[in-house]
């Protein structure tokens, strides 16, 4: 607030105590949106693997019921998202969308990157067709290309959609972007214990760690 910043926050479920609690989890949740809500903020509830996918949904109905300031993640590999986003779109919410970065099962999962990503852009063009506030989460150089070519086909105004990404990754698209009139979106890891999060991130999958090993590389 003191700087001025367009942020907004993102939060893990587990963190809250999904896993020991649901309820529990639920009043907190309800807690820091009524929060950030005086302050005109928005929570974004990440999405973490597919034990957590029904109660976290679960949860943003619940705290919806009360506050609109709130929206959600949906995975482009999980085969449930459609079904999912339609129902989310249906209630006008705000949806982020991703490729997914847990190890999912293929009963549940895509498993082939280009059946992610042609399900990344399905459930885009849902967003776009329905009106919704998407937030286009991704690095890869194609999805991106996608994006910006369904924005210009069908006339997307630009302050219903954002592009995201880690902060660290991307950085070549950035400007670019950002030049060309999209708006862009850094996702921060914010906080002193940033090192077991980093970690957690890497054991969840580690393709994660190969990428911090290709940029630290870049970077030298
Ligand atoms: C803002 C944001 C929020 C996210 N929230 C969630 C969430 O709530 N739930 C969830 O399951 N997933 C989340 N993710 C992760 C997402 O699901 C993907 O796993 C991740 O973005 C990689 O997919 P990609 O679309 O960038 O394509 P990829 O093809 O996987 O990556 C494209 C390129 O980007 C670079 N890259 C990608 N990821 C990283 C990384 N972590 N470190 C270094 N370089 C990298 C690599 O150079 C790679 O070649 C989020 C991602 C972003 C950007």
């Amino acid at each position: 607030e003191k700087n001025k910043l367009d942020s907004n926050i993102s939060i893990k479920l587990t963190q809250l105590g999904l896993k020991l609690d649901k309820e529990f989890c639920f009043e907190n949740v309800r807690e820091i949106v009524e929060y950030a809500d005086r302050y005109k903020n928005f929570v974004r509830i990440d999405m973490e693997d597919s034990t957590c996918t029904d109660d976290t949904l679960d949860i943003l109905y619940r705290v919806r019921r009360d506050f609109t300031n709130v929206g959600i993640v949906i995975q482009a590999y999980l085969k449930r998202s459609e079904q999912d986003l339609k129902e989310l779109t249906s209630q006008g919410i705000n949806v982020r969308i991703c490729k997914g970065i847990y190890n999912e099962a293929p009963e549940i999962a895509f498993k082939k990157p280009e059946e992610i990503r042609q399900n990344y852009l399905r459930l885009l063009m849902i967003m776009f067709d329905r009106k919704c506030y998407v937030g286009i989460a991704t690095h890869d150089r194609y999805l991106i290309e996608k994006a910006i070519e369904a924005i210009n086909t069908n006339a997307i105004p630009n302050d219903r959609y954002e592009f995201q990404m880690l902060l660290g990754v991307g950085d070549e698209y950035r400007t670019q972007l950002v030049q060309s009139g999209h708006r862009l979106r850094v996702y921060v890891p914010f906080g002193k214990d940033w090192f077991p999060y980093s970690l957690r991130r890497m054991k969840e999958n580690p393709k994660v760690a190969g990428y911090v090993i290709k940029n630290l590389f870049k970077k030298i």
